[in-house]
């Protein structure tokens, strides 16, 4: 093992706080240091005084252009650049401008998906400076390609959400979800499906883990609250 770094630093510009919120943690789990701006105002002055080595940046901020704020960003300093955008006009502009941004990445995107780009943009500005998070302990791989997941060496059979959930789960270890959230996260259509086919997930997840290996169950129910994964007991 290498020593210990000190923390890459990120800069998050963005409005929306339910997103911020879930990248902000997900980029701490994997042992990021965060920093969120909600507007392009303090996210400029964020980005003199932090200097980040990367920023993600909201194309549509209430008081700023993202592809503005891009350019005065490099204008201060070059730095490697993931765009959040929406779904349509805002990526056409994004890819169609071909203004030199690292990466973009479109709403909704699961948390793992997000600091899986963040590490090969950082990869690819510094090689040597990213560590892929230790997984040895893990019970789980998880294939991304071939969408697969196995279980203590046996491949999983898996749904298409059920490979989606247990995926979201995993990678957010510890973190409790509500239903709502794991809907919006996991569903292709949210506003058309009921938090009771989270539940229903759930349960057919369970089994199979059951199945696996008898006694073996992560997944975490919170009464009230929702379900989040732990290997911890
Ligand atoms: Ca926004």
């Amino acid at each position: 093992m290498e020593p210990q770094h000190k923390p890459i630093r990120i800069l998050l510009i963005e409005d929306e706080s339910a997103i911020a919120d879930t990248v902000v943690y997900s980029l701490e789990s994997e042992g990021f240091e965060a920093n969120w701006c909600t507007t392009g105002e303090d996210g400029l002055a964020a980005f003199r005084e932090m200097r980040p080595a990367l920023v993600i940046l909201d194309i549509g901020l209430p008081d700023a252009n993202g592809l503005d704020l891009f350019r005065q960003l490099q204008e201060i300093s070059p730095v490697p650049v993931i765009f959040l955008t929406a779904r349509g006009t805002e990526i056409d502009r994004v890819v169609g401008l071909e203004i030199g941004a690292d990466d973009y990445i479109v709403k909704p995107f699961s948390p793992r998906e997000l600091t899986a780009r963040v590490r090969a943009v950082l990869r690819r500005a510094d090689p040597g400076m990213v560590q892929e998070p230790a997984t040895s302990e893990s019970p789980f791989q998880i294939e991304q390609e071939a969408m697969r997941i196995h279980c203590h060496g046996q491949p999983l059979e898996l749904s298409r959400y059920e490979y989606r959930l247990l995926k979201l789960l995993i990678e957010s270890q510890e973190r409790v979800y509500t239903r709502g959230q794991l809907l919006q996260l996991v569903w292709e259509n949210p506003d058309h499906s009921i938090e009771r086919t989270v539940d229903t997930h759930i349960k057919t997840l369970r089994n199979k883990l059951r199945a696996v290996r008898d006694g073996f169950d992560p997944i975490k129910t919170h009464r009230g609250t929702g379900y989040s994964l732990s290997l911890r007991d």
